[in-house]
């Protein structure tokens, strides 16, 4: 799950880390209201979930409070890769002298996380990172020990960061750590971290993606929850208890077992036309599942045909075409559909469905091929 800049800005605030005092506006007014309140120049920044907001001109510095109105109204009537700007925050600007990036992430190939740190932080880290990957410092953090500051300070020097800014963000740096392990977070990123001209360390951005399936241990964060920012169609197929994610191509798929599902999404690419979802209907599902996933992908108007894979063990495949039958009763399907169906009661399922003059194939490969051919290449 995601949250919002101003969001990440309050979490890291109670962790103690330095942040600049700052607002959430919904409306022009509103933030004008917010910059009387703090004194220009303020900086006014899109909340979306979504990074490199200051390159898309969604962070703007605004030096006189008159001018907070008019950039506010810019910044809400934008979209940022695709998604509405509905809130701004208003921030007090910081006279900045150096910008930094520190980050914690999840470093799989070492089971891991892993702190990150570069003298070199702000809008450009990732071409940092991908041209001089020499000038981003890292340590893992040994999960059964935690974070000790020890760890911190090996990243930073490594990183090349002077004594005088180890002995200062080390202890901001052990906080963005302890915030990542407490709040089962995958990424808690500041960037930029800044020094002030005054000489004082301070996050003046703020990032944190925490892990879905940890949601359950931490109910403090419903409150960040915003149904508007998730898909309304994974949100009702979440609902239904479906293992549901929306994707951009065209080919409706539904499988049991992830690993067959994603299998089926690369077949159903390799066939000419890219998947429209990943709907897993698991191991041992019974009819109603399956019309209610038919029910989903029917309401995604970018789907123009439907897949379906099934690997009968637990599952059963006349329970599979039962649930096709019952969902086609219920559903105007109005694009074509392939069945793969295979293992237990396989002969069942095809009887019931070769009745009602459904469209089969024997390989998975060889179904992804015929939806293809149905709706046509791209
Ligand atoms: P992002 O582009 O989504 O990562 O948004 P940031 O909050 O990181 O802002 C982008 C850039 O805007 C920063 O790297 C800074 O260079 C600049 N910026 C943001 N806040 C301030 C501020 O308070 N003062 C000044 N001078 N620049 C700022
Ligand atoms: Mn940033």
């Amino acid at each position: 799950m995601k949250v919002h800049e101003y969001q990440a800005r309050e979490i890291y605030k109670q962790y103690g880390i330095a942040v600049s005092e700052g607002y959430v506006a919904e409306t022009a007014d509103q933030a004008h209201e917010l910059a009387a309140k703090i004194d220009a120049p303020v900086v006014i920044k899109a909340q979306v979930h979504v990074g490199g907001r200051g390159k898309a001109g969604g962070v703007k510095v605004v030096q006189k409070l008159e001018d907070v109105k008019g950039v506010a109204e810019k910044i809400l009537g934008m979209e940022i890769k695709g998604l509405p700007v509905k809130k701004v925050g208003v921030v007090r600007a910081v006279d900045i002298d150096h910008e930094y990036y520190l980050g914690v992430t999840l470093d799989r190939e070492n089971r891991r996380p892993v702190i990150l740190v570069s003298r070199e932080g702000g809008v450009d880290i990732e071409e940092v990172a991908a041209k001089t990957p020499e000038k981003i410092g890292r340590s893992a953090i040994d999960p059964l020990i935690g974070v000790e500051p020890y760890v911190v300070r090996k990243a930073l020097y490594s990183g090349g960061f002077t004594a005088e800014e180890v002995k200062g963000i080390t202890p901001i740096l052990v906080k963005l750590c302890k915030c990542y392990l407490d709040m089962d977070a995958q990424l808690a990123e500041i960037n930029p971290l800044v020094r002030t001209a005054d000489g004082e360390f301070m996050a003046i951005d703020a990032k944190i993606d925490f892990d879905d399936s940890a949601m359950f241990r931490h109910k403090e964060l419903d409150a960040f929850k915003e149904e508007s920012e998730t898909d309304a169609l994974e949100s009702e197929a979440h609902a239904l208890g479906l293992a549901y994610v929306r994707l951009s191509g065209e080919v409706g798929v539904i499988g049991n077992g992830a690993g067959l599902v994603m299998a089926t999404l690369d077949m159903a690419a390799a066939a000419g036309r890219k998947p429209a979802n990943f709907l897993d209907i698991g191991g041992g599902a019974r009819a109603d599942v399956v019309a209610n996933s038919l029910s989903i992908l029917l309401k995604d108007p970018n789907v123009k045909g439907i897949l379906i894979n099934v690997f009968g063990g637990i599952t059963r495949c006349d329970e599979v075409a039962k649930g096709i039958i019952e969902g086609a009763g219920k559903l105007d399907i109005n694009v074509p559909m392939v069945i793969r169906l295979k293992g237990t009661n396989e002969k069942e399922g095809k009887d019931l469905l070769e009745k009602e003059g459904y469209t089969f194939s024997d390989s998975g490969m060889e179904a992804a091929r015929k939806i293809v051919e149905l709706i046509g290449a791209a």
